[in-house]
């Protein structure tokens, strides 16, 4: 089926988990939460466990309003063990408390808990087969899919169920469960969405970005390897792999563009550095003649001082954001998304009078943002204003996890950079190339393919 036919399913998430940090697990795993707050804003929850019983607080909102302090209190009264908790942001068709993470099976001796991020492609079937034989579902989420296979194999013992499970479904996913007393950690085969290992006292954490881990003190270990499961319990920790050969790994990247907070560790690089270092090869590539750089915060700034510093031109402070106004794409709904554009950034006509400016932003999707950005920086007596892109045109929608809109909704799909030039208004527009987004992320093996088109993995969702 050609990708463009296919509805991009969409579930940017964040994961967390934690495994004997001490009393306070609840409140780390909470805090830590918070810290990945960035990679989604629809919904948030916690489960803990003391290997007898769990508590769940979870439902639509963010963090600090769906895990309350009475919801703290609840979680604490088991005296748990260890947890896992979710953020996530998925599609306006599927919004709802329905489908909060993490999802929770509860059966005759135990229970199990279970939060994903990532795109799963082959679930439709799966669900269908499950459903014919009686299952029923309460979520259209994919976790729920995943949960109920590994239930059904769970006699096996848990290492061998979300072996068995994990080796039916296709996708992109970084997932983390609770079983009892038994923490897993598992990145799909390719390693597409990220998820790191920290050690927190005598205990562990799992966390989607290592920010998490600064918050809650703990210290970053390494990257779970793609294709690989760990496994804590009362024995310590071990790592086994998922069934199957070993493939190519195709870590996105995207979040080093876009979406990783800058203080992350992904895959062995600083996310600020890698970003710093965009906009230095930027500047190179596409140098402007101007007074000034700006960046667009947040993932913009660290690319705009990059560029500053390259084309020896002074970095001001341009655009002020509001920091309560949540991310631009986290809002479905055109009218909505340019209402926040104009709530979320504001320019600062004091270093903007009078001046030729370079605005570094990390990426144009449908172009909202830059047209209305660019007419206010004129608005706010901007002479000349010079958008520099520090990531090749994005082209193409994501299979594995990143929320973009379908092919006909991107502006770069469609349209030559002449064109998108004029539709946003700037006076130049440039983006860098795929050699320079290369040259700042020398690890290989990511996944480029909202930037390429080339799908690194078949994408075979079946429709229902
Ligand atoms: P647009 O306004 O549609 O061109 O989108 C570009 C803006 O959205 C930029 O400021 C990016 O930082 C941001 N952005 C890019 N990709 C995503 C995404 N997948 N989710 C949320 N925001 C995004």
């Amino acid at each position: 089926m050609p990708y463009a036919e296919l509805d991009a399913l969409k579930e940017e998430c964040g994961v967390i988990a934690a495994y004997e940090v001490g009393e306070d697990l609840p409140w780390l795993l909470y805090i830590g939460l918070f810290a990945l707050q960035h990679r989604g804003e629809e919904s948030a929850g916690i489960a803990v466990s003391n290997g007898r019983q769990l508590e769940l607080a979870r439902g639509p909102g963010l963090v600090s309003e769906v895990v309350t302090s009475a919801c703290l209190q609840q979680l604490h009264s088991i005296k748990p063990r260890l947890g896992i908790g979710h953020v996530r942001y998925g599609t306006s068709s599927d919004m709802g408390a329905d489908n909060a993470q993490p999802l929770i099976v509860r059966y005759l001796q135990g229970s199990m808990a279970l939060a994903l991020n990532g795109n799963l492609t082959n679930t439709n079937r799966i669900r269908r087969e499950l459903e014919e034989n009686g299952q029923i579902f309460q979520t259209t989420s994919d976790t729920e899919v995943i949960l109920n296979l590994i239930a059904r194999y769970r006699r096996e013992g848990i290492v061998t169920a979300v072996q068995r499970a994990l080796s039916q479904v296709q996708g992109a996913y970084s997932l983390v469960l609770q079983s009892d007393d038994t923490l897993i950690a598992v990145r799909d085969k390719h390693g597409f969405r990220p998820l790191v290992l920290g050690r927190l006292g005598s205990g562990y954490v799992i966390a989607s970005e290592s920010c998490a881990f600064d918050a809650m003190g703990a210290e970053l270990i390494r990257d779970v390897l793609p294709g690989e499961m760990i496994i804590i319990d009362q024995n310590g920790l071990r790592s086994e792999r998922l069934l199957g050969p070993e493939v190519e790994r195709h870590s996105c990247i995207f979040e080093y563009i876009y979406f990783a907070r800058v203080d992350s560790v992904v895959d062995g690089l600083n996310v600020h550095a890698v970003r710093r270092s965009l906009g230095r090869i930027l500047a190179q590539e596409q140098p402007a003649a101007a007074d000034i750089v700006i960046g667009v915060p947040d993932s913009g700034v660290p690319a705009a001082v990059g560029y500053a510093l390259e084309s020896g031109l002074p970095y001001e402070e341009g655009l002020v954001k509001n920091r309560y106004v949540g991310r631009t794409f986290i809002s479905p709904g055109q009218s909505q998304r340019n209402l926040k554009v104009r709530l979320k950034l504001n320019p600062n006509r004091h270093v903007l009078e009078g001046k030729r400016v370079v605005v570094v932003e990390d990426s144009i999707v449908r172009g909202t943002t830059s047209r209305n950005l660019i007419r206010a920086l004129r608005d706010a007596g901007a002479t000349e204003v010079h958008m520099r892109i520090s990531s090749p045109p994005y082209i193409a929608p994501c299979y594995y996890g990143i929320d973009t809109p379908s092919a006909s909704e991107l502006v770069a799909a469609k349209y030559s950079i002449e064109e998108i030039r004029q539709m946003i208004g700037a006076d130049s527009l440039a983006f860098l190339s795929l050699e320079g987004l290369l040259k700042a992320v020398p690890i290989g093996g990511n996944c480029l393919s909202c930037l390429t088109g080339k799908y690194p993995v078949q994408v075979c969702q079946e429709r229902n």
